[in-house]
């Protein structure tokens, strides 16, 4: 977009006769001035999606602490929401000993990586909102992106997988989905494990309940069976994945376009 804005200058000089040299030279230079004045707001209102200011809040400087905020990728003023998969509802998934006593629950592990991102995407300065499965808040909720953590069954099976709502995939779910299949893997080091993305998955009762604007996608951060010591041992390298999926959409990034070199994972999976 061009750093041009459009300064109509009216015919100030009619009705005069151009005999009072003195006051036509003062009004042209309150014509320049407001020139100067209306190109450097321009170029001020032009700058801020660049540094992070989009879609913030109104009236609250964040756009404005973006700027200088180096480091925090477009998060300051933010608003995200994520939903600690089975929150104030159930336990999900569950592993159990041979006893039947369960070992490990999904609930515990979605909740982990959640407080983690959360956590992380403050420090940046987002307004995180950790909303359980059935929240009232869902009804209409209006944000820059939902996004919902789960993970599946303790079968012996490894991988990662994310949906959006197939009744009304808008193209930010869709680069939503792009950011998570490009950064959660590269993180974590899972397979995208496609063919068990179900209806439960595509037709999520939270995708029906939110604002139609509202981008939203549901992550299964991977099987508590086969990715086991990941999701129950590495909660923060889980959650780094998360949060790099979030910052890659807040920055309006699509890897399906121009993927970004991805930094070196310090971690490495058993
Ligand atoms: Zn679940």
């Amino acid at each position: 977009m061009p750093l041009r804005r459009e300064v109509v200058v009216q015919p100030l000089g009619l009705g005069y006769n151009g005999g009072v040299r003195q006051s036509a030279l003062v009004r042209a230079q309150r014509i320049i001035v407001f020139i100067i004045v209306a190109a450097l707001a321009g170029i001020a209102l032009l700058a801020v999606p660049f540094f992070g200011g989009g879609g913030s809040p109104a009236g609250d400087g964040s756009a404005w602490n973006g700027l200088f905020a180096q480091g925090s990728l477009r998060a300051a003023g933010r608003q995200i929401a994520l939903i600690s998969g089975h929150a104030g509802n159930d336990s999900g998934a569950v592993c159990e000993d041979d006893a039947g006593v369960a070992t490990l629950t999904e609930a515990a592990v979605n909740a982990a990586v959640v407080e983690r991102t959360a956590e992380t995407l403050r420090r940046s300065g987002a307004f995180v909102t950790v909303l359980d499965e059935f929240d009232d808040r869902l009804q209409g909720l209006e944000a820059e992106l939902l996004l919902s953590i789960h993970a599946d069954s303790c079968v012996d099976a490894s991988g990662y997988k994310a949906a959006s709502y197939a009744l009304r995939t808008t193209p930010a779910d869709e680069r939503l989905l792009a950011c998570i299949d490009h950064y959660y893997p590269a993180a974590t080091a899972l397979p995208h494990h496609t063919d068990t993305v179900t209806h439960n998955m595509t037709e999520y009762h939270a995708f029906a309940k939110i604002a139609p604007t509202t981008p939203a996608a549901i992550l299964e951060l991977g099987f508590l069976g086969g990715d086991r010591v990941l999701l129950e041992t590495q909660p923060d390298l889980v959650a780094h994945g998360v949060t790099e999926s979030i910052l890659c959409f807040l920055r309006d990034e699509d890897p399906r376009i121009a993927p970004t070199p991805i930094p070196a994972v310090e971690s490495a999976i058993p």
